[in-house]
């Protein structure tokens, strides 16, 4: 290849993402517990829905995501005309990054947080401004102290992935007021419908114009596979968004599922009661065999080991009984091990092999 054929700054300094592991080498009845996906799946509804979209596959779907952003409007109490639906909430995070950030701007995040915030950091030429934690907590002071005149995003999920701790919202609503003039903060909610009762920064959006939150269908909704997502915020960023949105972005059977979803809240309450209770269950079991981990707001845990050589070690153990979860090396936290809260007998077999695992140490 010719030297005078470049990619823009940036672009090669990114480490590709490196998903979490999706199957088990040998082992019988592999469980994936690496990708926090929900182990009930979505609403009986969004998949009739998708499959009725069937019939509309030769036409165009429509550009304005009108029934889907009612949907979500009329379920979150919001000005339907300020949510957007993008690819994945992954696709409003990187229409954020390259509307709003480029070279000589900062783009801050915390030590563990989302490895996309980097990736669209760098993909749109700006500087990635990595902040530390307080015992893998997002720590609002340290943002600010490392915050200036070139910061122009700030992503903090809410909860944390894959510390799985969040911050209080009047500790949000303080890092948003102190944030200089022309930084964004954008409140990723991946995991808020985790937590019951939390509107994930939706008032602090009614009254500030430097907040936008991002959601996913991929977590709670069990629709990871659909790619879908939506943001919320003040009108003149939704209004850039949607600028350099693609106008075909989604599909009839995306929307029309994701539709369904959001309408059932009876599925996500069911889903939310389920992974409190046994996500609780496995933090306690795992906790009494000498592995503990923070209280998790999330559905899944970050089980901490003395080593990283013993959380390798027991990686590999859960990997030959047929139990994939995830290492989070990538988020500076090589002595740890994230684990998707999955259904009941997933958690006791994981629990009952750490277990053996420890026990054989
Ligand atoms: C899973 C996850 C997302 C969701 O990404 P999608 O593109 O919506 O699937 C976003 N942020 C965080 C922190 C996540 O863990």
């Amino acid at each position: 290849m010719s030297d005078a054929i470049r990619p823009q700054p940036g672009i090669l300094d990114i480490a590709p993402y490196v998903a979490g592991k999706a199957t088990a080498t040998g082992a019988q009845n592999a469980v994936k517990l690496s990708s926090n996906e929900n182990p009930f799946g979505p609403s009986d509804r969004a998949k009739e829905a998708y499959l009725r979209a069937v019939h509309e596959l030769h036409r165009y779907p429509s550009t304005d995501h009108a029934a889907l952003r009612t949907a979500i409007a009329e379920v979150h109490r919001l000005d339907a005309s300020r949510v957007i639906c993008g690819v994945g909430s992954d696709e409003i995070l990187q229409l954020l990054a390259q509307a709003y950030a480029g070279p000589r701007d900062e783009v801050v995040f915390t030590e563990h947080g989302f490895l996309m915030y980097r990736i669209l950091a760098h993909a749109v030429g700006a500087t990635p401004i990595e902040v530390k934690e307080r015992e893998r907590v997002t720590d609002v002071d340290a943002i600010l102290a490392a915050t200036g005149p070139r910061t122009r995003l700030v992503f903090i999920a809410n909860p944390n992935n894959p510390t799985g701790t969040m911050i209080s919202p009047a500790e949000v609503e303080r890092l948003a007021e102190k944030l200089p003039k022309q930084a964004i903060l954008v409140l990723d909610g991946a995991y808020a419908e985790y937590v019951e009762g939390f509107d994930a920064g939706l008032a602090l959006i009614e009254v500030r114009e430097n907040v936008v939150m991002t959601r996913t269908f991929s977590k709670i909704y069990g629709l990871g596979g659909l790619r879908i997502g939506w943001g919320y915020g003040p009108k003149e960023i939704i209004d850039v968004l949607n600028r350099i949105r693609q106008p075909f972005n989604l599909s009839p059977g995306q929307m029309d599922a994701a539709e369904a979803a959001v309408r059932d809240q009876d599925h996500v309450a069911k889903c939310r009661v389920e992974n409190a209770r046994m996500r609780g269950w496995l933090a306690n079991a795992l906790a009494e065999h000498g592995v503990p981990s923070d209280v998790s707001s999330a559905n899944f845990i970050l089980a901490r080991f003395a080593s990283v050589e013993e959380a390798e070690a027991c990686d590999a153990f859960l990997q030959q009984r047929g139990l994939i979860v995830r290492r989070v090396d990538g988020y500076n936290l090589p002595h740890c091990l994230r684990i998707t809260v999955g259904d009941e007998s997933s958690c006791r077999r994981v629990a009952h092999a750490v277990a053996q695992f420890k026990g054989a140490r």
